[in-house]
């Protein structure tokens, strides 16, 4: 029942936003009032700065994470010192992570482990790409990607993000049929494959070119927990405007 579960509305601003735009942004959602969870995933460069800026109804996380807390591994973003910055949260597996930077399940396992170590709530995202789609596997990828990437991980702290690949950024929504069907699927899934919380309470959301007009839809499914947002949580208004539609 979506009743029992939490429900939230994530922006995620990828390489995007300066400290002008982060200012206004955090300044304008400060008496948000929302019955969603009010999450924000900045470039990891902006986390403290969000930190100073935001109130306390947000929460801030990074869009990515270091498998490990320290070592040799040049560029990369230490879950550690996300946690020691005063972030709640990291999305892990992202499409672009998956796609631009090769990230295969077995280093995303790893990343989700060492986030959860840390104490990150970690933002799951699997999907489809449209080719995946039209060859009748949507089930089969993600299938695979919750196995290989969660296999064994048994924590109340993961929340899935189901973003169709050939939705995200694209202006493309699923339908809230095809959504809603990839949802149960994955509850399902978590229910009879997984060691996360009771599948029933685990909250899945949707990302893939979520709107102010078209998120009410997509939520009033039942197995919908709300979105992952890329463009439209660029703009206080447009974020303000989710969570009123939501
Ligand atoms: C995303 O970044 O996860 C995303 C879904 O982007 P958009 O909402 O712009 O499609």
């Amino acid at each position: 029942m979506k009743t029992n579960r939490e429900t939230y509305i994530i922006g995620n601003w990828k390489m995007n936003q300066d400290l002008g735009a982060i200012t206004h942004f955090l300044d304008e959602v400060s008496d948000l009032k929302t019955e969603h969870h009010a999450w924000i995933a900045p470039q990891a460069l902006h986390i403290d700065k969000c930190m100073k800026l935001k109130s306390e109804h947000i929460q801030i996380g990074a869009q990515n994470c270091a498998h490990e807390d320290s070592g040799a591994f040049t560029g990369e973003n230490s879950p550690k010192t996300i946690k020691e910055l005063g972030a709640h949260f990291v999305i892990i597996g992202h499409s672009e992570r998956r796609s631009l930077y090769s990230e295969g399940d077995e280093l995303l396992y790893k990343k989700t482990l060492k986030a959860l170590e840390n104490e990150l709530v970690v933002v799951f995202c699997i999907g489809e790409t449209l080719e995946q789609r039209e060859a009748n596997k949507v089930e089969e990828v993600l299938a695979s990607q919750l196995l290989n990437g969660l296999r064994d991980i048994d924590s109340k702290n993961v929340i899935i993000a189901y973003e169709p690949v050939w939705a995200i950024g694209t202006g493309v929504t699923a339908s809230p049929e095809q959504a809603g069907d990839a949802h149960k699927f994955i509850r399902g899934f978590i229910d009879k494959n997984l060691k996360l919380e009771d599948a029933q309470e685990t909250s899945i959301l949707y990302g893939g070119s979520v709107k102010p007009e078209n998120i009410e839809e997509l939520m009033s499914h039942e197995d919908i927990d709300g979105g992952l947002v890329g463009g439209a949580s660029l703009k206080p208004d447009s974020y303000i405007m989710l969570h009123k539609n939501a």
